[in-house]
């Protein structure tokens, strides 16, 4: 095992010596980064590939290129989002002047999931880096190739004492959750994040948890049916079912489901075609133990289309399950995998009542087309971030923060809220030294009392 500790004392003392405050270095090393990951894209498109034949355009399009704009956009904003900000004085304070003073945390420790082995990873890295961080990063070891690249090209690219990835599984992890860091970012489930929390909070160190969860997509009887069969079906089948925002489950109004269920199945044949497993956008399950515990869900006398598996590609085919209610075992956890249940509602109510009493979700996806619908659904369900007829998209947008609540996660990040999780707001009160009120100070009097309580 490497030395932890003398590498992260190298990083506290690099950040002591202040090099990390200058928003030109911090500016310099993103341009770094960018160009690492440019020059060497051949090498991660074919890791991701050996871990579970990922294509290059899906790479690009849910990992790479999301990292390069949010390169781009920190770049553009760091120095802006880096300064000081003046607030409104207060009475208390006359003649002063108040104000904000964004400052890095120090050391930050990242831990990736390997479902989007490069992003999930990565992300947190750029807005850690754009405020002033050191960054160790962890990747997933369920994705081999991908945190073995990542090693390589951050490793020789950058000194220890400032951006590093260490590579390993639980045993490593626990060891480094052991030291002392100033901020840590966790992606994965929710089981791990309480592990994360508990070490943490040996050293009062803060955490961002991003967990997962059940996110459901309810679809009401005004929704498009086509447009939301084909929006669904993209975004559970996406990587293979393994996204956090993924829709989960379908409530679907019982007036329109058998409609909804023949425009799911539809969409699946014309993007996959009738034997996805020759198709070349299909992703596959990670590994053996994930293949098993999706293979145990599935329930043939409920499978209504695909249930197809094939162990030693790791393939499962995009499948529908219909007439599913809260006892099936598919229902008991985060699928995290192509295996679509569905559930139908009587009455809207219904349908809230259902989610209100889950875990608040990571994500929730409404279709309709009644504003009335959606303000109330938005209104009386708590969830981490979503869409109106929509999937997943929302986590494109960095001007949206992305993050859980509850059991789906604490804290969020992307564009300026990434800045932010990982800078301290430090809070600076000005004076002049030629006036002070004499009410401040005893002996107090009844006139100073009245005064008091104009002034607060
Ligand atoms: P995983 O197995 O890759 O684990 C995540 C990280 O936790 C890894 O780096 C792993 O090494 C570490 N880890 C695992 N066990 C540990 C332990 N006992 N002690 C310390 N560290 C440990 O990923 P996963 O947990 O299978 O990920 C799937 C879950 O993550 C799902 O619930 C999914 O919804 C959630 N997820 C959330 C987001 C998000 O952005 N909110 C993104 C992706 C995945």
């Amino acid at each position: 095992m490497k030395n932890y500790q003398e590498i992260l004392n190298s990083q506290k003392e690099f950040f002591d010596s202040n090099a990390t405050k200058d928003i030109s270095f911090r500016k310099q090393q993103l341009k770094k980064f960018q160009a690492v990951l440019k020059s060497n894209e051949a090498l991660l498109y074919d890791a991701i590939y050996k871990d579970f034949k990922k294509s290059e355009f899906e790479t690009y399009a849910t990992e790479l290129g999301l990292l390069f704009e949010e390169l781009k956009h920190h770049i553009k904003k760091v120095k802006t989002w880096s300064e000081k900000k003046n607030v409104k004085g207060n009475m208390a304070n006359f003649l002063g002047s108040s104000y904000i003073m964004p400052e890095p945390l120090g050391n930050v420790l990242v831990i990736g999931a390997w479902n989007y082995p490069y992003l999930l990873s990565l992300q947190p890295v750029i807005s850690a880096l754009a405020a002033g961080n050191t960054v160790i990063v962890k990747p997933s070891e369920l994705a081999p190739q991908t945190s073995a690249v990542m090693a390589k090209i951050i490793n020789e690219n950058f000194p220890q004492y400032y951006f590093q990835v260490w590579e390993g599984g639980v045993k490593e992890t626990t060891e480094i959750l052991k030291l002392r860091f100033d901020k840590i970012f966790y992606t994965g489930s929710s089981l791990v994040g309480k592990i994360v929390m508990k070490a943490a909070a040996e050293h009062l160190c803060p955490v961002i948890l991003e967990l997962g969860g059940k996110s459901p997509a309810i679809v009401t009887k005004s929704a498009s049916i086509k447009m939301t069969a084909k929006r669904i079906v993209w975004a559970k089948f996406l990587n293979g079912g393994q996204t956090c925002v993924a829709p989960d489950y379908i409530l679907v109004d019982k007036s329109v489901k058998s409609k909804l269920v023949e425009e799911i199945k539809k969409q699946v044949r014309k993007i996959h075609g009738e034997h996805p497993q020759n198709s070349e956008a299909y992703v596959r399950i990670i590994n053996k133990r994930h293949f098993d515990r999706l293979v145990s869900l599935l329930d043939k006398k409920k499978t209504i289309f695909g249930g197809e598996t094939d162990e030693k590609d790791l393939y499962i085919a995009p499948t529908l399950m219909d007439n599913i209610t809260w006892e099936d075992k598919v229902m008991q956890e985060e699928i995290f995998g192509p295996i679509l249940p569905i559930m139908e509602y009587e009455n809207l109510e219904e349908a809230i009542n259902q989610v209100k009493a889950q875990e608040k979700p990571l994500a929730l996806y409404l279709f309709t087309n009644k504003r009335s619908t959606s303000k109330r659904v938005f209104n009386d369900l708590s969830f981490g971030g979503g869409g109106l007829n929509e999937c997943i998209m929302h986590l494109t947008n960095s001007e949206l923060p992305f993050g859980g609540v509850g059991n789906s996660g604490m804290g969020n990040y992307h564009g300026e809220n990434g800045f932010k999780a990982f800078s301290h707001q430090k809070s600076i009160m000005q004076k002049t030294n030629w006036f002070e009120p004499f009410v401040k100070y005893a002996p107090y009097s009844g006139f100073k009392f009245w005064l008091l309580k104009k002034l607060m």
